[in-house]
């Protein structure tokens, strides 16, 4: 199919050509890349979401929480794709949405998208690949974009860069709760929710909230947001508590931040960390692909202190250059 025949479907709300675009947008064939890159181009600018991310540890309540807040959406006419950044799967050979049991209801919604984390790759490979997809989905008309990932590693920081307002998803606790979340996480999430907010957990939900509003009130007030933010509310995803509240927490700061001007500098600062990521990965294949050999004798002479690693580093980076203004 024609690249531009495939962005048309995309524009055109095609579920299929949307699959098809983001299967072209994971692989690693260099033809493939080179397609994607075109499509990425001939959907540029259409479309604009609010992209939400969303973290959270395996088992507070992602995927039945998604599956509620994206139902309510749903129910509000508003059309939502869910996406992944979960650098783990190439290790434990799964998905956090391959799953297919999980978000059950919400998967077989006209309105929604549920697309898997890319697996078998590293960080950077998946969190390229989920921006790209991002833009994808917003061309292909969706309203809301949830960027989920589980808690670990740099993903967090991965997703709170693609994204416009971040969720950090907890469970009650019981006595130290702030003891297992990392402070940097504290400081890129804009709303900190305890889930399980029901039934005999509702009172450590509770405690768990309070705990961190006095945590949240410690750290200083972000340039660009209103008062009361970072903030910690709970919901329960099970019982369907807390979410409109929640919902409307988030269009508010939505509005502060366009009309702050905060949006668009984020949104621009955001392009601008992608095409130096764009350039540092690029610039590394290259080093790998032209300067193989010479990459690895310059590292064998480091370990064994023949040279310093600035020195090598600078040699190996002149060469490159001048390789590459030979028309690689
Ligand atoms: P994930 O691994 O973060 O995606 O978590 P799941 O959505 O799969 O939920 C893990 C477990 O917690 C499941 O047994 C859910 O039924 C349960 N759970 C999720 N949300 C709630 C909630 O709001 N209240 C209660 N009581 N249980 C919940």
């Amino acid at each position: 199919m024609e690249i531009a025949d495939l962005a048309a479907r995309i524009v055109a709300g095609e579920r299929r050509a949307l699959a098809r675009g983001i299967t072209l947008v994971e692989s690693a064939r260099a033809d493939h890349r080179a397609a994607a890159l075109t499509l990425g181009e001939e959907l540029s600018g259409r479309g604009e979401a609010l992209r939400i991310g969303l973290s959270g540890t395996p088992g507070v309540g992602k995927s039945t929480f998604v599956e509620s807040l994206g139902m309510q959406l749903l129910g509000e006419g508003l059309r939502v794709a869910v996406l992944a950044v979960d650098p783990t799967s190439a290790r434990s050979g799964g998905s956090i949405l391959g799953d297919k049991s999980r978000m059950e209801q919400l998967s077989r919604q006209d309105g929604a998208f549920i697309r898997p984390s890319p697996a078998g790759r590293e960080l950077g490979g998946v969190a390229r690949r989920t921006r790209e997809s991002v833009a994808l989905c917003e061309a292909a008309g969706f309203d809301i974009i949830l960027i989920e990932t589980v808690g670990v590693g740099q993903s967090e920081t991965a997703v709170a860069g693609m994204s416009d307002i971040f969720v950090l998803l907890l469970a009650p606790g019981g006595g130290d709760e702030l003891q297992g979340v990392k402070r940097g996480i504290m400081e890129i999430a804009d709303l900190v929710v305890i889930n399980k907010a029901d039934g005999d957990l509702a009172p450590a939900a509770r405690r768990t909230c309070a705990d961190y509003a006095g945590a949240l009130r410690l750290l200083r007030r972000r340039t660009g947001d209103p008062e009361g933010i970072p903030k910690a509310m709970t919901v329960s995803a099970l019982e369907e508590v807390g979410l409109a509240e929640l919902w409307a927490e988030i269009r508010a700061l939505e509005r502060f931040r366009r009309e702050s001007g905060h949006w668009a500098r984020t949104r621009a600062a955001q392009a601008r960390g992608w095409f130096e990521e764009e350039v540092r990965r690029g610039l590394l294949d290259r080093l790998s692909r032209d300067a193989g050999p010479a990459f690895e004798d310059a590292g064998t002479r480091v370990a064994a202190g023949r040279e310093t690693p600035g020195a090598a580093a600078r040699r190996l980076l002149d060469r490159l250059a001048r390789e590459g203004g030979n028309g690689a």
